[in-house]
């Protein structure tokens, strides 16, 4: 085809057009072979081409694949929901299903400031949230997100929430332990409540690990302890933002797992369906959904395709697929032996200032100087050129920049399929190392 009429995320770029994929592999039409080193945009999770899912697919479509979620629920719908509540923490046993990360987190803003409605504290309507944090591109979930990069042009359009600083362990004051760390940075969140008034706060939201705005950066322990405290002393809840990190990828179902700490509210996306479909979720516990129950009855928020047979089906064979698979245990293993590898490239390789992650999310940080940690100007583009060699050397990697602008370097995501077996991790290490002293060598 001489012209394309479809808007792409660079306008003028041309892209390959993909082919097909299988396990961790992707391909495009002229037969280049491109590790997916990232699972797409950390969606992939259970790898390419799985006859399971595929299967599970055409049955329901010859089932039923649109029925609305006024008139009817379904089997597959029931049964993906009784699964998420076997699966999540506390007592968080409901589900409303979405499309995306972004109606996810924008769903459950607005449950939050539904349930203090119905709880007759109708002025607690605003949210926290933390620099170098990204929720969705919507401009609910926008207004939660503090990714400055994203945010710059529609600030004007943004809801005026308080934002707090992240955990970020590897740019902490010098002399700070990181149990200091922890509770220096979760008693933000306190102040801030107090600042603007408990009365005013429906609800903090914070990523369990850091991704897209970060590059897999993971709180001290001790923090979300903390931050869970402080929710409840306050009356504000607390929205775990799982979109990235849920459903195995950190080598804990959820990421809150890691630190026994149970949110209010939970949203899902991304490796929920794992790219089969787009499905996300916003779960809440039974005291949310009680209390809206014995109120109006009705939560305020949905769309066309939420809940629809076809891609319940489709995300209720992907957790199948990771149960029998054993993938979030896989993900706990595999992701210690990748951060090795990478921890040692960051020792050998200067352009790497830290490698960092939890389970199969993990990140490296790009900086001028490593003693100083000093970071590149965003306008150099260093994690994009190391982007764009990966893409040339058959490797596919996710960009985690411009989230705390001026302070943050640059980032990139590594985050493979929880299928990946350890020669694969091997391979895409090589690779990577391949790729980073490349563009060390550029930027010289
Ligand atoms: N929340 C988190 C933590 C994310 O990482 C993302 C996407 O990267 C979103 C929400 C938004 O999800 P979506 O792009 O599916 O709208």
């Amino acid at each position: 085809m001489e012209r394309s009429y479809v808007i792409k995320p660079e306008l003028g770029k041309t892209y390959p057009q993909v082919s097909h994929g299988k396990g961790i592999y992707l391909y495009d039409v002229a037969g280049k072979r491109y590790i997916d080193g990232c699972s797409g945009a950390v969606t992939a999770s259970i790898g390419h081409g799985i006859e399971e899912i595929a299967e599970a697919m055409r049955e329901q479509a010859l089932k039923v694949s649109f029925a609305y979620r006024s008139h009817f629920s379904s089997e597959a719908v029931e049964e993906l929901g009784a699964k998420l509540a076997s699966w999540a923490p506390g007592e968080l046993n409901w589900s409303f299903f979405v499309n995306s990360g972004s109606e996810a987190t924008e769903t459950a803003q607005k449950i939050a400031i539904q349930y203090w409605q119905e709880k007759g504290r109708p002025t607690k309507t605003r949210m926290v949230s933390r620099w170098m944090s990204y929720h969705g591109i919507t401009m609910g979930a926008l207004s939660m997100s503090g990714h400055v990069l994203r945010r710059k042009r529609f600030v004007p359009l943004l809801a005026d929430y308080p934002t707090i600083s992240p955990p970020y362990p590897y740019r902490r004051p010098d002399g700070m332990s990181l149990e200091q760390y922890a509770s220096h940075c979760a008693n933000e969140l306190e102040t801030a409540i107090l600042r603007v008034g408990p009365d005013q706060l429906a609800a903090f939201i914070a990523e369990p690990v850091i991704g897209a705005s970060g590059g897999a950066v993971v709180p001290p322990d001790g923090y979300f302890q903390r931050i869970r405290e402080i929710c409840d002393k306050y009356d504000v809840l607390f929205i775990a933002d799982e979109v990235m990190t849920g459903v195995g990828r950190t080598g804990e179902k959820f990421g809150m797992d890691h630190w026994g700490v149970k949110p209010d509210l939970m949203t899902l996306g991304k490796g929920m369906s794992a790219g089969y479909t787009p499905m996300a979720a916003t779960m809440a516990t039974d005291a949310i959904i009680d209390t809206i129950t014995r109120g109006s009855g009705l939560i305020m928020a949905g769309h066309t395709y939420s809940a629809n047979p076809q891609s319940a089906a489709v995300s209720l064979a992907v957790l199948r697929y990771v149960e029998a698979h054993h993938l979030v245990e896989r993900a706990a293993v595999q992701g210690a032996y990748l951060l090795k590898k990478l921890q040692e490239l960051a020792e050998e390789i200067p352009l790497i200032g830290e490698a960092r992650g939890l389970g199969l999310l993990c990140g490296l940080e790009f900086v001028k100087e490593k003693k100083t940690r000093e970071p590149f100007p965003l306008s150099k583009g260093v994690a994009n050129q190391v982007i764009a060699k990966a893409f040339e050397n058959g490797l596919l990697v996710y960009p985690a920049t411009g989230g705390l602008e001026g302070i943050a370097g640059d980032s990139i995501i590594i985050s493979p399929p929880l299928t990946i077996t350890t020669e694969e991790i091997d391979e895409l290490v090589e690779l990577l190392k391949k790729t980073v002293m490349q563009v060390q060598e550029d930027l010289r």
